[in-house]
């Protein structure tokens, strides 16, 4: 297992913020950067060295773009398995085709939660009518119906209230699979970001916690206030996942937290995510420069905090009525501004975001929060 050293090329499947963070950090330790993605002037392509815009089932495309790289890792997790297989049969791919294949499709993850005896969201697999009704009667309302595949940020998701709504609700899906879970009457939403190098090493940033607003993340936090055994158990949880699948890169395990303390697993994310995005002003080393040392086979950094700090996403919907005011956002000096490159603010799309780091986690939360409204005055 040769490691792969600075100014190699690191192809990156999918094109979006995620990549081009990746793309800001390999940069800076000397790699180049090739994004490969359906899309144009793209976040990761402003800031890759090279950008190929072909679709995901131009397999041509895909092996001459594996061919030319010397190491494959992606930002978005619903590149076809096609695709990945075909990359790997000229280069590594990291994490694994197969853990791509698990984790993109809900009812597979759910799957894979169970027979691991993690904990996670009680489900059902809805292939008919029939199986939803049978699902509502079993796990109650409210439910939620989630499609399988193509699912984030509450996108193809439905909240069953009353049987009445069941047949409504199957429509909806259109023929696609689904699964129903029940709904978690959860106390908070926390994450765990960490990284696996190849030889098996694990690194953690700890437990963040996330708000969320019409299912998007709106404000993350680190430290997330909790139990000490409440953060062994979600590090904990998150170690096994990451062992588990044989992970190489970083992973983000999103939990529901209970009053009790119980934690259930939400979601699993096979690469860096937004609930951290605070380690890139944070950290000594952020998730994205984790991500590239796990795929290189270069040793883990260090995932030390500088100080207490808090994020806060903006969307396309503070542009609706202007610019925003970027001055007035960061008149406090501890305040930072990312922004994704993204040419149309769309209500929903995530753009930038902002992190602050404080003395205390209630004052970065404030301060973030102070910051972004500050943007609209
Ligand atoms: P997801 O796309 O599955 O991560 O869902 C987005 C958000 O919807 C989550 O972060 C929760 O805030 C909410 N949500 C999803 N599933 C459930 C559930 N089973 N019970 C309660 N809230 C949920």
């Amino acid at each position: 297992m040769r490691s792969i050293l600075p100014n190699s090329t690191i192809g990156v499947f999918g094109s979006g913020q995620l990549g081009r963070m990746f793309a800001i950090e390999a940069r800076k330790m000397g790699y180049r950067v090739h994004t490969f993605s359906p899309d144009n002037d793209t976040p990761t392509g402003q800031v890759a060295d090279f950008e190929t815009s072909a679709e995901y089932e131009d397999l041509d495309a895909v092996k001459k773009f594996a061919r030319s790289v010397d190491v494959v890792t992606f930002e978005f997790e619903n590149v076809p398995s096609k695709t990945v297989e075909a990359a790997a049969e000229f280069v590594e791919v990291y994490p694994k085709g197969e853990i791509l294949h698990t984790t993109q499709n809900r009812l597979r993850e759910k799957t894979f939660l169970k027979k691991h005896n993690f904990p996670h969201t009680p489900f059902r697999h809805i292939k008919t009518l029939d199986d939803l009704y049978h699902a509502v009667q079993s796990l109650g309302t409210p439910a939620v119906l989630k499609t399988a595949g193509f699912g984030y940020d509450g996108k193809g998701q439905q909240r069953i209230k009353a049987v009445g709504e069941v047949e409504n609700a199957f429509e909806k899906l259109k023929g696609n699979e689904a699964v129903l879970e029940a709904f978690v009457e959860f106390e908070k939403e926390v994450s765990v970001v960490c990284a696996r190098d190849r030889k098996g090493n694990f690194a953690h940033y700890g437990v963040i916690e996330n708000d969320h607003e019409n299912h998007i993340l709106d404000i993350s936090f680190a430290p997330a206030v909790c139990s000490e055994k409440v953060f062994a158990e979600a590090v904990e949880i998150a170690r096994s996942v990451a062992e588990t699948l044989d992970y190489v890169g970083t992973l983000c395990v999103e939990f529901f937290l209970g009053a009790d303390g119980k934690l259930l697993i939400n979601e699993l994310a096979p690469r860096p995510h937004n609930s951290g995005h605070l380690t890139f002003d944070a950290c000594v080393t952020s998730q994205f420069e984790q991500q590239l040392r796990a795929v290189c086979g270069l040793p883990l950094g260090s995932t030390e905090f500088y100080k207490p700090c808090a994020m806060a996403n903006l969307l396309g919907d503070i542009w609706e009525t202007q610019e925003p005011n970027w001055a007035n956002a960061l008149q406090n000096p501890n305040v930072k501004l990312h922004l994704y490159g993204k040419s149309e603010a769309r209500k929903g799309r995530k753009m930038g975001h902002l992190t602050a780091i404080g003395e205390t986690i209630e004052e970065a939360v404030k301060t973030v929060k102070t910051a972004r409204e500050n943007l609209l005055r």
